[in-house]
């Protein structure tokens, strides 16, 4: 992240709160084929929700029930849902990768941040200007996923391996 960004006081700074959720969920497993980056996540319970980023049609989508939510408010206010924001996270080197930006200093700003003994509040801090300052200024638009039951059939293969 380039210099200057966040204060070196930066625990001391509130987090925005859906990202400091979508630290609560864990990747199960990821899948990256043919422009498309594929990402089982954890849900509350033995659910997984399937996140897709393509790589190519420039969409991002998510399976859980707050992202296709078809109250308009309700998904403008959560167009990145927190399965999203972790799988940005978890793909940042690929994105970044295709964003033009200068790699280096978001890559050595990331690793201060996971170092620093507040990490809990510098990684989510990093990932909400990762995704205000590259990831949305790569033109992804928001998608959905059309079949449910593909859905399941993909992260069926992807829990396969
Ligand atoms: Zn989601």
């Amino acid at each position: 992240m380039p210099p200057r960004v966040v204060s070196s006081r930066a625990e001391r700074v509130a987090v925005w709160e859906p990202i400091l959720r979508a630290f609560n969920r864990s990747i199960v497993k990821v899948s990256t084929a043919n422009n498309l980056l594929l990402t089982a996540v954890a849900g509350s319970g033995v659910q997984q929700y399937l996140t897709c980023i393509d790589m190519k049609k420039m969409l991002f989508a998510c399976s859980c029930p707050a992202y296709n939510a078809d109250d308009e408010n309700s998904r403008k206010r959560h167009i990145l849902c927190k399965h999203l924001m972790l799988s940005i996270y978890h793909h940042h080197e690929i994105l970044l990768e295709k964003s033009g930006v200068d790699p280096q200093e978001w890559i050595s700003s990331l690793s201060a941040a996971q170092n620093h003994p507040h990490s809990n509040i510098m990684i989510p801090n990093w990932l909400y200007y990762f995704i205000k300052r590259v990831f949305a200024s790569m033109g992804f638009e928001a998608g959905r996923f059309e079949n449910p039951s593909q859905v399941r059939e993909v992260l069926e293969l992807i829990e396969e391996g």
